[in-house]
């Protein structure tokens, strides 16, 4: 069966001037993928009569359901009806329910309906009114050659209210799509091109219903297959196969699956081994104990931090030895051991992490360049230490370490 494609077309020129953020777009892809509909092509459009106009042939030429967000207001400035009009060629009429819809609008609200209100129920004779409950602006559903067109408003909870009830079930009533199935997988600890390099005998090996993403983030890769077919199970099932016979290649930088993070794997984990974890966190600044307090529960394994961002402070509050510190440097594997033994320590904990770098963009030495950045890891059996070589990028830096110090613990959990 072959995928029904969508393009969605998004028109304002406040989308252009970057006043608004585009999020229909994302929410309508993020919508579509769920029900089996390709989506193709975004495409952003200022109020532009004939730069409109070519948008939608070539919308139309691409794909068969054209979605359009925006520009169907009662203003001047509001293109996309009278666009409509001109490109399917046909007269507007006021549609009596229409009307009777914005009357009642304007009614609830105790407002008079003005001719500028009235004007938005005149729809054009050759499409078929979609109800918006939440606005005053009717939706418009077209049908051209087996092809449909659809204009809905650019106020967001109007969009998705109209996509809820009545588009997305019309287009699932008209279109038959195939199965679509993703599977994320995730990874840690190895950079894109290397991982790319591990698996491509794996990855020449998929059928071409099946498509392998690569997603890099922060320390992360992402891998995501998605497989088009008949029925969802053969496809759960092929891919699962498929994961399966990744995990020798891979399996040691696999964390998870789907949507669920690093520090939530890493979280469940440790409760269910009933390990309580302590940080001593200096160029990440808390930011990796943000991470891990943002999930809930998270008071059943993490006892605290420290974060001793100030020489003085670690010698004085966390207690690292001051001969360390001068002959080493707060940026040393000796003083990264002692940071993540003392936390540990000093919290009664089962794991103590510690942090310490040059996130920049100041600070480096002709040893030490930004982006040089040591980790610790320690339990009662043994300690952990890791030299990261990061970038000039202070904020990349400290999300990096965070994913990279999370990491640590996963490795070396005990068993
Ligand atoms: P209405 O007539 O109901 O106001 P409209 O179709 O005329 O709808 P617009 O005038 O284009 O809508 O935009 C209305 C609001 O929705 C504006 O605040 C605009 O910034 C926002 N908006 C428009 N398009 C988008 C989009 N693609 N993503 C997010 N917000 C959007």
């Amino acid at each position: 069966m072959n995928p029904v494609l969508v393009e969605i077309l998004a028109i304002g020129d406040e989308l252009l001037y970057g006043q608004t953020k585009d999020t229909n777009s994302h929410w309508i892809s993020v919508e579509l993928d769920k029900v089996g509909f390709k989506v193709i092509r975004r495409t952003t459009i200022g109020d532009k009569e004939d730069q409109i106009l070519t948008a939608f042939a070539e919308a139309e030429h691409h794909a068969d359901i054209v979605l359009i967000t925006g520009g169907l207001g009662p203003t001047s400035d509001d293109l996309t009806k009278p666009c409509l009009v001109k490109y399917f060629n046909c007269e507007t009429a006021i549609h009596p329910e229409a009307l009777a819809e914005v009357t009642d609008f304007f009614k609830r609200r105790g407002r008079e309906l003005t001719e500028v209100n009235r004007q938005q129920a005149a729809l054009p004779i050759c499409c078929t009114k979609i109800t918006n409950p939440t606005g005053t602006a009717p939706g418009m559903w077209f049908d051209k050659n087996g092809k449909v067109f659809v204009s809905m408003p650019g106020v967001p909870h109007e969009m998705k209210r109209m996509m809820l009830d009545m588009v997305i079930p019309k287009l699932k009533a008209k279109f038959q799509t195939p199965a679509l199935h993703h599977q994320m997988i995730r990874t840690v600890g190895i950079g894109e091109s290397y991982l790319a390099d591990k698996i491509s005998d794996w990855e020449k090996s998929l059928p071409n219903h099946i498509r392998l993403a690569y997603l890099p983030g922060l320390g992360e890769v992402k891998l995501r297959l998605t497989g088009t077919g008949d029925s969802i199970d053969v496809l759960k099932q092929e891919i699962n196969v498929l994961v399966e016979k990744l995990k020798p290649l891979a399996g040691e930088y696999i964390y998870g699956y789907g949507d669920t993070p690093l520090q939530v794997v890493i979280g469940n984990i440790l409760r269910e081994k009933k390990l309580k974890l302590s940080i001593a966190e200096s160029c990440t600044g808390g930011y990796l104990s943000h991470l891990i307090t943002s999930i809930p529960g998270s008071s059943d394994y993490y006892l605290g931090s420290i974060i001793p961002y100030d020489y003085e402070i670690k010698m004085r509050q966390l207690g690292v030895r001051p001969e360390t510190l001068e002959k080493y440097g707060a940026v040393s594997e000796p003083t990264i051991i002692e940071m993540a033994n003392i936390v540990r320590s000093k919290f009664n904990a089962d794991i103590g992490i510690a942090t310490s770098g040059i996130a920049g963009p100041g600070g480096a030495t002709p040893d030490k360049p930004v982006g040089t950045i040591w980790i610790a890891y320690s339990d009662k059996r043994k300690t952990v230490t890791k030299l990261l070589k990061l970038s000039q990028e202070r904020l990349y830096n400290i999300e990096y370490t965070a994913t990279a110090a999370l990491n640590l613990i996963r490795e070396n959990l005990p068993a």
